[in-house]
């Protein structure tokens, strides 16, 4: 059984959907709300699926966390320019599991529904069917790929693949209007 890093609690197991159906299990703590995500769950859990983690207790939001519940490594603090700044995400250099409190990861999933929304609308109408399909199963395969590597960069690299993508949808669309 996993324990919280932050109060010692033991951990939850939830079962949760994830991208394309998929169902993953992530562990919560009940006493102070917070989540740990096992390498690549936190990207992949579908962002409609955070309110399953509000707790009747009310979370804990000010608990920090140390060590990791899979192999007593001390957790960091994740810096990354990309990630909002009320965003709190600790990870663990050896696993890359991760560590966040409930409204943490309330703002997080926000944030990536919002950019997906965001590349839907900027998109709307310019592109043909057909070539959305294909991105799609792009996108998909893109982050399959990433999956099979080994370190934790593995979300900077997604977003970066889904701004090349975007770039060469701007491009491509620039030359259908045309
Ligand atoms: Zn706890
Ligand atoms: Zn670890």
């Amino acid at each position: 059984m996993k324990v919280c890093p932050c109060c010692g609690n033991l951990l939850i197991p939830k079962k949760v959907l994830a991208h394309y159906g998929r169902y993953i299990e992530v562990d919560q703590c009940e006493n102070c709300g917070g989540i740990w995500f096992d390498k690549y769950e936190l990207y992949s859990l579908n962002p409609d699926e955070v309110e399953k983690f509000s707790i009747e207790k009310g979370v804990n939001s000010s608990c920090q966390p140390s060590y990791c519940p899979n192999d007593k490594n001390l957790l960091r603090l994740l810096k990354d320019p990309i990630i909002p700044k009320d965003v709190i995400i600790y990870y663990c250099d050896q696993c890359f599991g991760m560590w966040l409190p409930f409204d943490s990861l309330k703002r997080y999933k926000e944030y990536q529904k919002t950019r997906i929304q965001k590349f839907k609308e900027e998109n709307r109408g310019e592109l043909p069917k057909d070539l959305e399909k294909k991105i799609e199963i792009l996108l998909k395969k893109g982050e399959e790929d990433l999956k099979e590597q080994n370190d934790l960069e593995f979300e900077y690299k997604m977003s970066q693949f889904v701004s090349i993508v975007l770039l060469i949808l701007r491009i491509l669309s620039y030359f259908i209007k045309k």
